[in-house]
């Protein structure tokens, strides 16, 4: 086993019902003043908006509704937000959603808490985050980890770069997030779907790595594999069956709570290679894609461009994961590959740029891909295989 330091603050209330604790469990932090974020019109329309808005209000605090965060949520929102956050003198942040909700929130905290600084200081880490106002979180899709995780990903919209990117920092951690799996039996198909994906590629982007002998790390990584294959495509059939939205929602958070990358690379839980994430976050920064599907999107040709640097790990993956019996690792690990094209077929994900883009994707589409995931030819991705420039628009022209 490698060293690690690992850090994981975030108190999880899980199961059915517990939206309804929102009220005592905010009432801990002796607030007065909350800003609620939440997205479109999904927490409105499902009652969970006024439900939140009650108990809050029935603990004596005050109550700012922020809403109007869109997927690939954006940096200007963010600021708008902070500015309104601060008029109304919030001490508290609550999201309210998914993955965007959360990472907008988790910059209106910084900002709260750094009234003197435009929080692009921050996004561009041109200034290191030192502080930030106390954040929680009630889940409604389960997907984007980050009620568990240390990062906030945003895109920005304001100096023009157009980049998708995160920041991490333990700032960012929530205090506490409701996981009440019931909140997530309105989510359409797609987006539960694009949730697994994620959730499958925040365990793959850390379990694919040169850094080995770490056996219960890959032991909870492999389970987490199997549980997500094995309840993922019952969600996406029967979004309200309790038992598999459940086991989505947790593995959501276990995927990106560090726990399947310990021992990865010494001192960081977060370590993993993460080449499939900025591969998509160029497509949703130039195409505006739903975060899960542009992974799933890239994922076998990714595999099928690096699994030359360690096919064992990839025969592994297919052997454990998948129960495949070849003993030949070349063989085994192209069946673990067509195996996960095949299970992200099951929870009606993309698995081509052409599929995701509903259209023909030509060479220059894939240009301008690679030159934005590779900040204008600046810089590598990856630690399985260092990727280029040059391997992100191979890459890229693989997955039209
Ligand atoms: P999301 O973008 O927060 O939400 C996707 C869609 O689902 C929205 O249209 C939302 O509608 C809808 N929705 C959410 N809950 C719903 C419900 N219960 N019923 C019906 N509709 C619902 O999805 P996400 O996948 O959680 O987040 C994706 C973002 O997270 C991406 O920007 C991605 O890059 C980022 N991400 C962050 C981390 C991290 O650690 N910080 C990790 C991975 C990805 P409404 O707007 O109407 O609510
Ligand atoms: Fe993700």
């Amino acid at each position: 086993m490698q060293k690690f330091n690992y850090y994981s603050p975030t108190r999880i209330v899980f199961g059915a019902g517990t939206r309804n604790d929102i009220g005592t469990l905010i009432k801990e932090f002796v607030v007065k003043k909350v800003a609620v974020i939440f997205g479109g019109n999904s927490a409105k329309k499902s009652g969970l908006l006024d439900l939140v808005e009650d108990k809050l209000k029935s603990e004596g605090m005050d109550v700012l509704l922020l809403g109007g965060v869109v997927p690939n949520p954006l940096l200007s929102k963010a600021k708008e937000m902070t500015k309104e956050a601060l008029k109304f003198g919030a001490e508290f942040v609550l999201a309210v959603g998914g993955g965007s909700v959360i990472d907008t929130a988790k910059f209106v905290a910084i900002g709260v808490a750094n009234p003197d600084t435009d929080i692009e200081e921050f996004f561009f880490q041109r200034k290191k985050v030192e502080k930030s106002a106390p954040i929680g979180t009630v889940l409604t899709i389960a997907a984007a980890g980050s009620e568990t995780s240390d990062s906030a990903v945003l895109t920005d919209d304001v100096t023009g770069t157009h980049i998708k990117k995160g920041i991490t920092t333990d700032y960012n951690r929530c205090r506490f997030a409701i996981m009440d799996p019931e909140l997530t039996y309105t989510l359409p198909k797609y987006q539960i779907g694009a949730g697994v994906a994620d959730i499958f590629m925040h365990t793959s982007e850390r379990y694919f790595t040169n850094i080995l002998g770490n056996h219960l790390t890959d032991e909870m990584a492999e389970g987490l594999f199997r549980d997500i294959i094995k309840y993922g495509p019952v969600g996406v059939e029967n979004p309200a069956d309790y038992e598999a939205m459940s086991e989505i929602m947790w593995c959501g958070s276990v995927s990106h709570i560090g726990l399947t990358g310990l021992g990865a690379k010494g001192d960081t839980p977060r370590d993993g290679d993460w080449s499939c994430h900025q591969l998509g976050m160029a497509i949703s920064a130039l195409f505006d894609s739903t975060h899960g599907a542009t992974l799933s999107a890239v994922w076998a040709s990714w595999a099928n461009y690096v699994k030359n640097e360690n096919i064992s790990r990839f025969a592994s993956f297919a052997r454990k994961v998948y129960g495949v019996a070849e003993t030949d690792d070349k063989k085994a690990a192209d069946i673990g590959i067509e195996r996960t094209v095949e299970f992200f077929k099951s929870v009606g994900m993309p698995v081509s740029l052409r599929e995701l883009l509903n259209r023909e994707v030509s060479e220059k589409d894939c240009e301008d891909l690679a030159v934005n995931c590779s900040y204008n030819k600046s810089r590598s991705i990856g630690s399985f295989k260092s990727l280029d420039y040059n391997d992100m628009y191979n890459i890229y022209m693989e997955a039209r």
